[in-house]
């Protein structure tokens, strides 16, 4: 038997894109389709265009739209065995991702979406793509994850439907990204198997208003307070490192205290800009600043002297242990 390779994420994964769907959360390269009229959305062809990946890669193939990912892995002879008696032909999706619109008060210095789709706020309508799903047992309701994305998903009009739609399945494994600026009541009664995510950048109001423009550092630190008071929900409080902006102690000293006083149990996220690595011209060389490893080693120290968890996106990881990206 010759190489062959499988991605797990491929394999479950739709995620809806104001442009089409990707197979996994990847809105840049990706395995994907396009898909120009979402009213007359067509689950086969989504089905057809995923098996095509995955037959790629099983036959030792890597498509240049995965080249350079590290969620790919080459399958063990007993992989290779066990998918003999186990494939599961009809590839139930566990993982929705909900990233076909963009509203958002802010106007990150790093955002991607800003740069992919300028005009995602025309959205089409999801809630009867996702009600078809269901209706063809398209997904795996007992261990189906939801992220959304989008800035700030309280902007979408049938974000109310939507969630209620999903939780109705019974589904209870929810990621939410969002600016945080406006306050989500509905997920309050959520547990520790569902996450927040929001990326603050910064420790202060200058810092963020410059990262952000948008002066809403306030708002967004008492929400994370007011939630943290009535919910079990887990936080994920993510810090993208940007150069000559936060890339130093100081606002990270200032990010880890606040942070300690919002949630000890938060998980502190480090992370870089998209724009400096896969989101970079085709070619460019991207050198990590030595200034970036002490203050990532410093997070780190400091997060284990108070208990509190702390993570490295592994894309990141892996770019900060090679010293630097190519393109
Ligand atoms: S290998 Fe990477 S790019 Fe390709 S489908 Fe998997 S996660 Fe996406
Ligand atoms: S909060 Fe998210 S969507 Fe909004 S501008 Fe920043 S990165 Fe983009």
């Amino acid at each position: 038997m010759g190489k062959s390779y499988y991605c797990e994420k491929l394999e479950k994964t739709i995620h809806f894109l104001p442009d089409g769907v990707k197979f996994c959360c990847s809105c840049a390269e990706g395995a994907g389709l396009k898909i120009q009229d979402f009213s007359k959305f067509n689950n086969d062809l989504v089905v057809k265009s995923r098996q095509e990946f995955i037959s790629k890669l099983k036959s030792g193939i890597i498509p240049q739209q995965c080249k350079g990912c590290v969620e790919y892995k080459e399958k063990t002879f007993s992989d290779k065995i066990h998918s003999l008696f186990n494939s599961n032909q009809k590839n139930l999706v566990s993982y929705i991702i909900i990233g076909h619109f963009k509203q958002c008060e802010c106007d990150c210095v790093y955002c991607s979406q800003n740069k992919l789709f300028p005009d995602a706020v025309k959205n089409y309508q999801i809630l009867p793509i996702i009600k078809k799903l269901y209706e063809l047992n398209m997904i795996d309701e007992h261990n189906l994850s939801v992220e959304f994305l989008g800035g700030n998903i309280s902007l979408l009009s049938e974000f109310n439907d939507l969630f209620h739609d999903f939780r109705s399945h019974n589904c209870n494994k929810f990621m939410i990204h969002t600016n945080f600026i406006k306050y989500l009541p509905q997920i309050e009664d959520l547990d520790w198997s569902n996450i927040i995510s929001v990326s603050l950048d910064s420790g202060c109001r200058e810092t963020f208003q410059k990262i952000k423009n948008v002066d809403a550092f306030n708002e967004v630190v008492n929400n994370l307070k007011c939630l943290r008071s009535k919910s079990n929900i887990v936080f994920h409080l993510k810090y993208i490192l940007l150069k000559g902006i936060n890339d130093n102690r100081e606002e990270m000293s200032k990010f880890l205290t606040l942070v300690k006083g919002i949630d000890k149990k938060a998980n502190i996220i480090i992370d870089l800009n998209y724009n400096d690595t896969l989101m970079s011209p085709t070619g460019s060389r991207f050198e990590v600043p030595e200034n970036y490893y002490d203050v990532v080693e410093f997070a780190k120290e400091y997060c284990s002297s108070y208990g509190i968890p702390f993570f490295i996106n592994p894309h990141a990881k892996l770019v900060l242990e090679k010293g630097s990206y190519i393109h």
